[in-house]
Order: structure tokens, then C-alpha cells, then sequence
């Protein structure tokens, strides 16, 4: 008998299995598959600032507090495991080509009391904050650049989460999915996998995009769609890109050994995770067209992912309000990683009777 039964070993899922541990409580994690390879390990690891005092709605405090945790987790994290997780404050550029992407960057930059800046005066000042768009012939109406901007390694941030949890006793349960979910008397009383399972007092879903999927037995429609993000990853001098440059639903992600990300595309094809020729063309076309070292012949890897997409655009944090001891922490869509520590913080408290931080109500199951 464990304290909390986690389902789903993606960022989400072991960020709270951490959490939980480290105050205390016996957990255990059944995963499908292995450990953090699904959203969370496709994923760029893009951690953009935000400003948790200045936040009004709900989500935009869990952006600024997840924002400010981030630092001390990685550091938590790397004293606990010797794990560096790649957290970096590496600056970054958002570029306004079109007037819709300008007319969202003045929103973005007015919550962070910073000013977007014309292309034209910023351009005398490429040497300085961002050489390598200096080749680019494309024209932008407004540029903002964050000098707090941050980035982790994904796969290295699963590794060290993963070692942690190991470390404060966690148990995994990995290799067969959940295939069902008993209940007695509006209890959760176990999960079930093909040759086993687990009971425990309290239960929470975290499957990312196949939460909806899971939890469908339950009677809950979470309405979780898989969207396909493709990734390419590229090889360069580590000169060649310095920052982070976002546009529109585009980036360009610089590891400090010179690798590089570029990503992603935003497609509703199922739970199909292959790369197709389009999405790697329109991408191999942007990140050329922005950073001309980012030449074809430099493309040394692609792989695709699924976000959890909800209907709304806001994860689901929360109670399931049939089962009383069943918890949900799904559906970030596009800021699972970014989200993930404010979300497993909130999650410890709600699950341990805490007060919370945060006003849930926006993230609850049964919105509309
Ligand atoms: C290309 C791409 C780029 C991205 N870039 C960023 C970024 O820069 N910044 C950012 O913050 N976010 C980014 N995201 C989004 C982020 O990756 C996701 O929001 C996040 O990973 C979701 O985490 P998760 O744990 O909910 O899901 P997942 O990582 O998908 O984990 C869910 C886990 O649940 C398991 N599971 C499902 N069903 C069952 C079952 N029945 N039994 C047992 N286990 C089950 C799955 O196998 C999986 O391991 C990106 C995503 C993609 C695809």
C-alpha cells in the first residue's frame, strides 16, 4: 500500500512524484513505457520569464512561480543527483513579422513591463545581443528581447528528476500501461496492468496526452488532444547561435556545445509521432532564412512529440470531482516543462490538505 499511485512518468509525473517524496510520502509512478521518453524528452525546454507579482489570471502565476522555481530546482536537483539539467539564462529574442505576431508580442511585453522595439533600431545592435541574425535578409516590424529568458535540457532535467525520485525511495512500476482503474463506492481503490498494479490511499493521473484516454473509464470527458510539435535538431560552431529566437510558433534553441533545436510544428494527426517531409521542410526553411549557419547539410537529427492540448488552453489541476481521492495534472500543451514545477508544488498541496498558493479554480476537471 503506497500513499499516492502516480500514472505517467512524463516532466508532470515526476516532477509531483518528487515533490511528494521529498515531504514524505511512499510513492510509486506505473508507466507504459520507460521514463520521461514521450512529450517531455521531444520537447525544446524553453523557459521564457514571467512575472509572478505582476500576474492577475491564475495561469499567468503559475507561469511567473514556476518561472521563479526553476532556478532553485535545478540547483536542488544537481546538489541532490550531480545531474545539471542545462538551466541557463541564455536571453531571448521574439520577432514580429506579421501584425497579428506584433499585436501578440505587445501583450507578451506589457505583462513583463519591458518594450518591444522596432526591427529597424535594433538592427545597428545584432553584434551585441544576437550576432547571428545578422546575415537574415527578412524584415521584422517589432523585436523584444529578454535577457532573462532560460532554457533547460530536457532529457538531462527527466534524468536528474528521475535519479532524485530514485534516491528518496520512489518505486516504478514501468513497461505496461494502466488498463484499468477499480473503484468502490466513489473511491479509488487500485490500478491494474496486465501482470500487476498497485493500491494506494490517493491517485493521480498524469499521462499527458493520453489522459484523456485513461480517465474515459471514470465517466470524464477532458476533451486532451495529442498535437504533433516536429523537432530538428542541428550542429554548428557554438559561436553561431547564442540566444533563444522565438517567432510566432517557431524557434531556434541553442545548447551551449553547439547543438541546436528547431521547432515545432503544431498538427492534429492522432497520436502519429512520425516526421514528415513538410514539417521538416517549413522548418529547415525558417531556421535558414533567420540564422544562415543553419544550413541544411548542419540537420544531424528530427523527432516528433505529442502535446496534451485541452480544449481551453489551460492544463487540468485538480481533484476529479466523482472520486475524491483521484487527482488529474494534464493537458500543458506547449509548457509542460516550463509549468512542470509550479504545477507538482500546487499538486503536493492539494494532495497533502495544504493551503494553496494558487487559486485552482480556473485548472479544475468539469470547467466549461
Ligand atoms: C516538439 C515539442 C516541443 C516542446 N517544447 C516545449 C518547450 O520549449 N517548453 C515547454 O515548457 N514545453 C514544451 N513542450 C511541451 C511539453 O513537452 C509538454 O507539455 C510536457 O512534456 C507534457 O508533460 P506530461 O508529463 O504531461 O506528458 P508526457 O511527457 O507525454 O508524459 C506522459 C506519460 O504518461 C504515460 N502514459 C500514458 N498513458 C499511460 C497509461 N495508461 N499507463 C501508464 N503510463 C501512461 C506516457 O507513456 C508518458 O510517458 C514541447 C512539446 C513538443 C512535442
Amino acid at each position: 500500500m503506497y500513499d499516492v499511485a502516480i500514472v505517467g512518468a512524463g516532466v508532470i509525473g515526476l516532477s509531483i512524484a518528487y515533490e511528494l517524496a521529498r515531504h514524505g510520502r511512499q510513492v510509486v509512478v506505473l508507466e507504459r513505457g520507460a521514463p520521461g521518453r514521450e512529450a517531455s524528452w521531444a520537447g525544446a525546454g524553453i523557459i521564457p520569464p514571467a512575472n509572478p507579482r505582476t500576474a492577475i489570471h491564475a495561469y499567468d502565476q503559475l507561469r511567473g512561480w514556476s518561472f521563479q522555481l526553476h532556478g532553485e530546482w535545478a540547483e536542488r536537483l544537481r546538489v541532490e543527483t550531480g545531474v545539471d539539467n542545462g538551466f541557463r539564462r541564455c536571453g531571448g529574442l521574439y520577432l514580429a513579422r506579421t501584425a497579428g505576431e506584433a499585436a501578440a508580442l505587445a501583450g507578451f511585453a506589457e505583462q513583463l513591463s519591458v518594450e518591444q522595439v522596432r526591427w529597424e533600431s535594433v538592427r545597428d545592435r545584432l553584434a551585441e545581443i544576437a550576432p547571428e541574425l545578422r546575415g537574415s535578409e527578412t524584415r521584422f516590424r517589432y523585436v523584444l528581447f529578454l535577457s532573462d529568458e532560460a532554457q533547460l535540457r530536457n532529457p538531462r532535467h527527466l534524468q536528474a528528476l528521475q535519479a532524485a525520485c530514485a534516491a528518496r525511495g520512489v518505486d516504478w512500476l514501468t513497461g505496461q500501461p494502466v488498463e484499468q482503474i477499480e473503484v468502490q463506492s466513489g473511491r479509488i481503490v487500485g490500478l491494474r496492468t496486465a501482470s500487476g498494479g498497485a493500491v494506494a490511499e490517493q491517485y493521480c493521473f498524469a499521462g499527458g496526452a493520453w489522459t484523456g484516454q485513461l480517465l474515459r473509464g471514470l465517466g470524464y470527458g477532458l476533451g486532451i488532444l495529442p498535437i504533433r510539435g516536429q523537432m530538428l535538431l542541428y550542429r554548428v560552431d557554438p559561436a553561431a547561435v547564442t540566444r533563444i529566437i522565438n517567432e510566432g510558433p517557431r524557434y531556434i534553441v541553442p545548447r551551449d556545445d553547439g547543438h541546436v533545436l528547431v521547432g515545432s510544428t503544431e498538427e492534429e494527426v492522432g497520436f502519429d509521432k512520425s516526421n514528415t517531409s513538410e514539417g521538416i521542410g517549413e522548418l529547415t526553411r525558417f531556421a535558414e532564412e533567420l540564422v544562415p549557419a543553419l544550413s541544411r547539410d548542419r540537420l544531424i537529427r528530427s523527432w516528433a512529440g505529442l502535446r496534451p492540448a485541452s480544449f481551453d488552453g489551460l492544463p487540468y489541476i485538480g481533484r476529479l470531482p466523482d472520486h475524491e481521492n483521484g487527482f488529474v495534472a494534464a493537458g500543458h500543451f506547449r509548457s509542460g516543462l516550463y509549468l512542470s514545477p509550479g504545477t507538482a508544488v500546487m499538486m503536493r498541496q492539494l494532495m497533502l490538505g495544504q493551503p494553496s498558493a494558487l487559486d485552482l479554480a480556473v485548472f479544475r476537471v468539469g470547467r466549461g
